[in-house]
């Protein structure tokens, strides 16, 4: 049985993880973590999470139920999740984390508490995500620099970071394989008379609308011709269901920094 703590329990993909875990037979939840003053501290995280009482509540107190034998789940904020990464590395413990919206500082530190801790990270936990960004490399090198690419992400309107982890790391991708610097191409907006599109630059636009969980297009567009990948996340179980496979992965692994490409042997 392998021990699970989940923090940010009561919010919109943490609740989702509670519920998944109700129903696996090889992994228990025995700590729930939430904000300072979040209404639901002291529930039952179960309840919450609107399925059945699991006897664990909720509590802001992370350093007590932090410990080396149970993996932390993490989907809450950036300087959330690197406190309680923190406390995972000083415990040589375990973690998968989901946050997004990390800044470059904030990768460098949790790369280098990943040396004491075994971590998974992405910033997408489906599966059919983490193929499209393989499937992508390919794409953009076979196509080449006679292409546009163009990339278009569309998440609820209560998303806090743009543009997404995902479609960032989408840019990521196609730029190393095209053998360019996303710093220096990507464009993130266009207004007025910005000119002739270069062939050089990526595009990556983020629109806000309604409850949408999660939609990345990534185009190339030449004279002549389009070709476009789209991937569409139905619900948050896909991303729940993708984070619990890294745990079972990462529970045997030893300290690391490890991706979904890693826990799908991609
Ligand atoms: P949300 O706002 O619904 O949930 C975040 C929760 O974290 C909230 O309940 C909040 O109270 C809690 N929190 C904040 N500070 C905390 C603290 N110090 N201790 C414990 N809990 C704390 O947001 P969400 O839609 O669930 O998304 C959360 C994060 O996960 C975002 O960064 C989002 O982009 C990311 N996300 C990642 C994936 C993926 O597959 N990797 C999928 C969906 C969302």
């Amino acid at each position: 049985m392998i021990n699970v703590v989940v923090a940010g329990a009561a919010g919109r993909m943490g609740s989702r993880l509670v519920a998944c875990l109700a129903e696996a037979r090889d992994l228990r939840l025995t700590g729930a973590l939430e904000a300072p003053g979040h209404p639901a501290l002291g529930r039952d995280a179960g309840e919450v999470a609107g399925v059945t009482r699991l006897g664990v509540t909720l509590t802001h107190e992370a350093a007590p139920i932090i410990t080396g034998d149970r993996i932390v789940m993490a989907f809450t904020s950036p300087e959330a999740s690197l406190t309680h990464l923190r406390l995972v590395a000083a415990a040589g413990g375990r973690a998968v984390i989901g946050t997004t919206g990390f800044s470059g500082t904030q990768r460098e530190e949790i790369a280098d508490l990943a040396r004491k801790a075994a971590v998974v990270l992405a910033a997408n936990f489906s599966v059919g995500v983490t193929v499209a960004l393989r499937a992508l490399a390919l794409m953009a090198r076979a196509l080449g620099d006679d292409y546009d690419v163009e990339i278009t992400e569309i998440h609820h309107r209560f998303k806090k970071d743009a543009p997404s982890g995902t479609a960032q790391h989408m840019a990521e991708v196609v730029a190393a394989a095209l053998g360019r610097d996303l710093g220096a191409v990507a464009v993130h907006g266009r207004q007025g008379m910005p000119g002739e599109r270069t062939g050089k630059e990526i595009g990556v636009f983020s629109l806000r609308s309604g409850d949408v969980v999660g939609e990345h297009t990534v185009s190339f567009g030449t004279l002549g011709e389009r070709v476009e990948l789209t991937h569409r996340a139905h619900n948050r179980d896909t991303f729940a269901r993708g984070a619990l496979r890294a745990a079972r992965f990462v529970a045997g692994r030893p300290p690391g920094l490890y991706s979904m490409q890693d826990v799908l042997g991609l």
